[in-house]
């Protein structure tokens, strides 16, 4: 995370225009206003003024703690005989809430949150929060909750690509290893390597990831969609090349010639008509091909297993045996064994796909465990789930 933007004694030109805003004391005997008036993750932008503590906001945030009592700031303070006041046009009132409300110790916000109540929502407030508390390098104030919102979050069902991402932005600042990794799993396999022109502009983009994630989720989802496309583009390639003769498909050896081309271009017929029922004939361009890899493989992998028959019902007139006719049989072991070869390759796609976490991401997760207090639990177990949380909203 980039540091935040030097606090600001005067209001920017929007916030000036502003009418007199409602304040949130936080401590009735504070000797600072700030004033926020970001946007969160669910579009909101209304600006915030609360009265604060700064000594207690700069014990709990180095950030604010050279904000406010940095030599740059503190000589504007002198100048200046009215009321105190920064202005942080980035940060957005319901992050910022609670996390002046948590380092002024005023915990009547808190409010219970049933799991299964929980939808998009709150996933978008804890990551607000989470952010905002990353940016300030207070996450550790985040410790007595830390435990119960990963609980709660394992109970989630969440579909959506930004949530998602949201929630892996969570885990990866909370410290909880198995989550991010199970989240990234779910990340890489389920969309598409392209952005989705569809979102529609109030879905925001989360301002936060970790460093590189989005890089790494186009490449693996692209070598994923390239692998599995591969095969049926060559197997086409080979069907249509001028060269007479066998493709190596029909595996009745002892069927006459003729009969062996019938069985080949039967199982050429099926591929297409397969395809086709997948609007995937002709074969797209790679950046055309709106599919995850889990979607693409549900797709390829019956063409090539032929258990949607291939060649099943193949027209046995001569009464040979035609049943193991099938593009699979030729093509599945030459490429395994070519992706063997290669260790530098980005993943494969498997059904049972587990995203390997990188060192730095471990790294990060293990020392921000240590601030959360997430070392010290063990995930998941039973006698711990949980079916509430206590998260902050404001
Ligand atoms: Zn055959």
């Amino acid at each position: 995370m980039s540091d935040p933007r030097p606090p600001s004694t005067t209001p920017s030109s929007s916030a000036a225009a502003q009418t007199p805003l409602t304040t949130t004391v936080l401590d009735p005997r504070g000797d600072l206003f700030i004033h926020v008036s970001g946007t969160d993750s669910s579009g909101s932008n209304e600006p915030a003024r609360f009265k604060v503590c700064s000594r207690t906001v700069a014990r709990a945030s180095k950030v604010f703690d050279t904000m406010l009592f940095g030599s740059f700031v503190e000589a504007k303070k002198l100048q200046d005989t009215s009321e105190w006041a920064v202005y942080l046009p980035d940060d957005a009132a319901s992050a910022m809430k609670p996390v002046f409300e948590i380092m002024h110790s005023n915990f009547s916000g808190l409010v219970p949150i049933e799991a299964k109540d929980t939808e998009r929502a709150p996933i978008r407030h804890m990551y607000d929060l989470v952010v905002a508390a990353d940016k300030y390098k207070c996450v550790a104030l985040l410790r007595p909750f830390a435990d119960g919102w990963v609980q709660l979050l394992l109970d989630v069902k969440v579909n959506e690509e930004r949530d998602l991402l949201r929630m892996a932005w969570i885990y990866y600042q909370l410290g909880y290893k198995h989550g991010y990794t199970r989240t990234i799993t779910q990340l890489v396999v389920g969309f598409p390597p392209w952005i989705d022109d569809t979102i529609t502009p109030q879905d925001l983009a989360p301002s936060a990831l970790p460093p590189g994630l989005s890089e790494t989720l186009i490449h693996y989802r692209s070598h994923m969609i390239r692998d599995l496309i591969d095969p049926v583009e060559r197997v086409v390639l080979r069907f249509l090349s001028t060269t007479p003769g066998l493709k190596g498909h029909c595996m009745s050896s002892l069927s006459e010639p003729k009969d062996r081309q019938d069985c080949e271009h039967r199982i050429l017929g099926k591929l297409i008509c397969d395809l086709n029922k997948h609007n995937m004939w002709p074969i797209p361009e790679l950046e055309k091909l709106p599919c995850s890899p889990e979607a693409l493989a549900r797709i390829t992998t019956p063409v090539f297993s032929g258990r949607e028959g291939a060649n099943t019902s193949c027209n046995n007139q001569s009464h040979m045996d035609h049943s193991a006719c099938a593009l699979r049989r030729r093509l599945t072991s030459g490429w395994s064994r070519k992706l063997k070869l290669s260790q530098s390759r980005p993943p494969t796609y498997t059904d049972n796909y587990e995203y390997k976490i990188h060192p730095d991401e471990d790294g990060h997760i293990s020392r921000q465990s240590v601030l959360t207090g997430l070392n010290l639990v063990t995930f998941p177990a039973a006698n711990r789930k949980r079916k509430s949380a206590i998260v902050f909203l404001s």
